[in-house]
């Protein structure tokens, strides 16, 4: 998808030196969600940008603050607006950045953070070289499973196929900038600490 400027005749790259652009992924289950929500805690001058999904919330997730949920025709409409700054499919649901939201983040000097998948980092390293991008690893792929499953948040079916995206996401993992074991929370909290902050 091509990146276009909104809202000032700054091109996208120029935008980056305003503000910075950080790309957390890693496969399901892995703790991004749990260690964004610390790093947020910790340093509220950050701008988490909240992704579109069309995914079902999960119980306990709230609209606008975990993701906009929207239906899939809402999202093909948004697609075919151009409002995404980068999107994929991940195990049957629609993933999104809104486009807008973060450029105006950036424009504005904050650091922005996308907790991304795979496909959506790889487009964002396209459009954006100067961003930084960061992959969390598990301990173990056992650790992994055993994370997803004590979530109980999924279907057998989706925790399937996220386990099948799990392993060709761990092989992508030399492709980013950093990389971080979420082993103990504290300790992989402070690698990214010191990546984003020393
Ligand atoms: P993701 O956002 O990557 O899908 P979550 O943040 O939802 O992952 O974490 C998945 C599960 O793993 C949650 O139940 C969470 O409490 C747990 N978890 C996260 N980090 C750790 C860790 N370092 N050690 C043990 N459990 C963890
Ligand atoms: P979950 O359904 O577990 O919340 O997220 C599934 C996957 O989608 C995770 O790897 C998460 O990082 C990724 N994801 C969340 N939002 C976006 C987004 O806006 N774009 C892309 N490409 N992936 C996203």
């Amino acid at each position: 998808m091509p990146v276009l400027p909104i809202q000032s005749s700054a091109t996208t790259e120029e935008c980056l030196h305003l503000g910075r652009l950080i790309v957390l992924t890693g496969p399901s289950g892995v703790g991004k969600g749990t260690l964004m929500r610390s790093l947020l805690q910790g340093h509220p001058e950050l701008y988490y940008s909240v992704s579109v999904t069309t995914r079902s919330p999960r119980p306990g997730e709230i609209d606008g603050k975990n993701y906009y949920f929207i239906s899939r025709s809402k999202f093909e409409q948004l697609l075919a607006e151009a409002e995404f700054l980068e999107w994929a499919e991940f195990a049957g649901n629609y993933y999104g950045t809104p486009r807008e939201a973060v450029l105006n983040q950036i424009n504005s000097g904050k650091l922005v953070v996308l907790e991304i998948e795979l496909e959506g980092a790889r487009q964002i390293r396209a459009s954006f070289p100067s961003a930084l991008s960061v992959f969390i690893l598990p301990p173990s792929f056992d650790e992994l499973e055993k994370r997803i499953r004590d979530r109980g948040q999924d279907s057998e079916e989706a925790i399937a196929r996220r386990l099948l995206r799990a392993q060709e996401e761990i092989q992508a993992a030399d492709e980013f900038d950093i990389q971080i074991v979420n082993d103990d929370l504290e300790t992989a909290l402070n690698d990214i600490e010191t990546v984003l902050f020393k």
